[in-house]
């Protein structure tokens, strides 16, 4: 809740600028054209990029959906907002439960609609709910809608919204994450599933399969199908992409566009070391999310875009979107959010330095509960009754060599700090959140979404 009205009028003529926030679920940063992949699955993200300030460390505070989106939305680390899967062990159970997001917590839609903005929310993902939608007014989460569906939906929407009204439109795109159906236009920019047969295709859609070593000729192959699905799935939404920018018409001039995604996606890059470290109640390794704190899942783009105001940059600063609530608070002159864990990004296009400040990661969703922190280059994660992991980002940015015991001192100092951080988080959320709210509700409706979306067989 909000309990704080404030003007959204800017100090000069021009009417108040509106946002767009597309989160595209699943999206690892380093699959998009900007981000330095050579396959083209990112054409409108690219251009869009081009214009903007672009984010090369830019990290999920959680790596799956439900406690990274409440993030994205409160500004606050798991450890205050408190939306995550209860438990030492997480999605052990065949029907998880989350602890809601509490309704004390005031969330980007709540205040942007207390500043008088029209808020909307296209998503297709349960876990969008559970307190993830709360403040906006118009909420659609339909369990099958594709990223272009959904663009003309929120385009439709955006005609409804009175020209001189300012608005916050979010929409959460599922098309990156399994099951990966792209079309076939998409399909066909791709050799490895071009001419694929469907029932070839429905095997390669997810990741449920279990083969030998980087030696299997199987598994290469079913590797790359798979990537090319995956690769796929992101042309198609960024097609949709384009379409909603499109959309948006003279609009597009005054309206802040951010991009970005709740976490990334294994693809087998950690597979050996996942096996060495971690157990996962699913019995997968080095595939999906939700496990792992490795770069391809916690690295997500950023792109904030809004020509004429923020000036074209790539910033290579460690940020989390903790920061973006705050960000777009600040860019668009609305009240500030008091005692959050993020921080505003202006300075860094007011030609302000910003100190440095680690990325802290929590709330895991398979497997022993686990938390990181980044104070690149290093990287540390512990987990309770697993080894601790330590890598440096700056020599092994491919993170295969873990250096804890070569450097226990790196290894003492950052679990010294990521104490410290969680406590503060902790003590934060503690002091926003009423005593008598607690309880955990179903994680999701039905069985069959959850195994649609890969957490259980
Ligand atoms: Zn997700």
């Amino acid at each position: 809740m909000v309990g704080l009205g404030c003007s959204a009028s800017a100090p000069h003529e021009a009417p108040p600028v509106s946002v767009l926030i597309v989160v595209v679920d699943t999206l690892r940063a380093d699959h998009l054209g900007t981000y330095g992949y050579p396959i083209p699955t990112s054409p409108n993200v690219d251009a869009l990029a081009a214009g903007g300030a672009k984010f090369t460390r830019a990290y999920a505070a959680a790596p799956w959906t439900y406690s990274s989106v409440a993030s994205l939305f409160t500004g606050l680390l798991p450890a205050a907002h408190g939306a995550v899967l209860p438990g030492l062990v997480k999605n052990e159970a065949k029907d998880p439960v989350v602890v809601p997001l509490g309704a004390d917590f005031s969330t980007m839609a709540e205040r942007f609609a207390a500043a008088g903005f029209q808020t909307a929310l296209f998503a297709r993902n349960g876990y969008l709910g559970h307190g993830n939608e709360q403040g906006f007014a118009t909420y659609e989460n339909p369990k099958r809608s594709r990223a272009a569906d959904q663009a003309k939906r929120a385009v439709a929407w955006l005609e409804t919204v009175p020209t001189a009204t300012p608005f916050l439109l979010a929409v959460h795109m599922m098309d990156v994450h399994v099951p990966n159906r792209p079309t076939s236009a998409s399909r066909a920019l791709f050799p490895a599933i071009a001419a694929l047969a469907d029932e070839e295709r429905d095997r390669v859609e997810r990741f449920r399969v279990r083969f030998g070593g980087a030696d299997d000729p199987a598994g290469a192959m079913f590797r790359t199908r798979r990537t090319a699905m995956y690769d796929a799935s992101i042309r198609d939404v960024d097609t949709a992409i384009g379409r909603l920018l499109a959309g948006l018409g003279e609009r597009r001039r005054n309206t802040l566009v951010v991009i970005t995604a709740d976490h990334g996606e294994s693809l087998w890059d950690h597979d050996e070391l996942e096996r060495s470290l971690y157990s996962d109640p699913r019995r997968l390794r080095g595939v999906g999310h939700g496990q792992a704190f490795f770069e391809e899942v916690e690295r997500v783009p950023l792109i904030v875009s809004l020509p004429g105001a923020i000036p074209p940059a790539t910033h290579s600063e460690v940020v989390s979107l903790v920061d973006v609530l705050p960000t777009l608070l600040e860019q668009l002159g609305l009240a500030a959010a008091e005692n959050i864990d993020g921080r505003s990004l202006v300075p860094l296009w007011k030609g302000a330095a910003l100190p440095g400040r680690p990325a802290v990661f929590d709330s895991v969703c398979f497997g022993r509960d686990k938390q990181g922190i980044l104070e690149f280059p290093w990287k540390f994660t512990r987990s309770n009754a697993e080894p601790d992991l330590l890598v440096n980002l700056d020599d092994d940015p491919g993170e295969h060599a873990n250096v804890a015991s070569l450097h226990p001192e790196q290894a003492a100092r950052l679990a010294a700090a990521l104490d410290i951080e969680l406590a503060r988080s902790r003590a934060r959320g503690e002091g926003l959140r009423s005593p008598s709210v607690s309880g955990v509700v179903p994680a999701l409706d039905e069985h069959e979404e959850l195994k649609e979306l890969g957490y259980v067989e």
